[in-house]
């Protein structure tokens, strides 16, 4: 069942949203070569209760973490760890915050240092991808405007695979509700969206073919053809007209600019 929020309930939800992309921009902030998952977890989780907020993933499913930190081939639902960044990782890092008991959900792929044309392309073209959807997000549209766009400039245009086994979904009081929002699917099809219907759209994709598991830490999702994956996520509200993007990526990118380890792609 599909929730619809009222205006008051949105604005709650972009509160949350807004300290997501305040976390994910001290996330940028602190990124470093040769610094690791751990620590920025650590600061993300600090920042969060800071801000009178509660990590949404952590304890959710027996997440164990503030930070999903995906590294290179990993899709998503990466674990922090002590392992050092390199140069040339691609890091997607994907994080919840719930305050005033609605939640934010939001995920950037950062590049380190120097990385390859084809890598950088995939980043580009994910990032493009998650803003094609986004204006699909509009009410009479259905789910499947949503999921069309993005497969077709993804795979159609670009040659890169769709992950099939994780969708985006909409959110409010729970993390996950109605609707699933697929990022492959057929114009015209799947549930109707109407206005004030928020939604997480999050394109995953790879550089390789379609197909993913689940490592052994019962978390990491990982390509099978270990190429690399790609994730751009934001809270988005269906509207009228056009859709309005809940988090934001701007407070990211001003701490990218500033961040020498950390390269701008788009
Ligand atoms: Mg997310
Ligand atoms: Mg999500």
């Amino acid at each position: 069942m599909m929730i619809i929020k009222t205006d008051e309930e949105v604005e709650l939800i972009r509160k949350s949203s807004m300290l997501v992309s305040a976390t994910l921009a001290e996330v940028a902030k602190n990124i470093k070569i040769g610094g690791n998952g751990l620590k920025l977890d650590r600061l993300a989780e600090e920042f969060i209760r800071d801000h009178g907020a509660l990590p949404a993933f952590k304890g959710l499913y027996g997440c164990p973490s503030t930070l999903l930190i995906s590294v290179n081939e990993a899709v998503v639902h990466g674990l922090p760890t002590a392992k050092e960044f390199t140069e040339g990782d691609i890091l997607s890092i994907d994080t919840g915050a719930v305050l005033n008991g609605y939640y934010g959900d939001s995920a950037y792929t950062f590049c380190l240092g120097e990385i390859n044309d084809k890598v950088r392309k995939l980043v580009e073209v994910t990032y493009k991808s998650l803003y094609l959807g986004i204006e699909k997000a509009i009410h009479g549209n259905r789910v499947g405007d949503i999921s069309h766009a993005i497969q077709n400039y993804c795979e159609v245009e670009n040659k890169f695979a769709c992950v099939r086994e994780l969708v985006g979904h909409g959110l409010g009081k729970s993390l996950h509700e109605d609707p699933q929002v697929p990022n492959y699917g057929k114009k015209g099809t799947g549930p109707k969206l109407e206005k004030n219907l928020v939604i997480a759209i999050e394109p995953m994709i790879n550089m390789g073919k379609r197909g993913v598991f689940t490592a052994s830490d019962k978390w990491t999702v990982v390509t099978q053809d270990r190429l690399p994956s790609v994730h751009f996520e934001h809270t988005v509200k269906v509207g009228m007209d056009q859709a309005e993007i809940l988090t934001s990526f701007e407070p990211i990118e001003k701490e990218i600019k500033m961040n020498k380890d950390v390269v701008q792609i788009n």
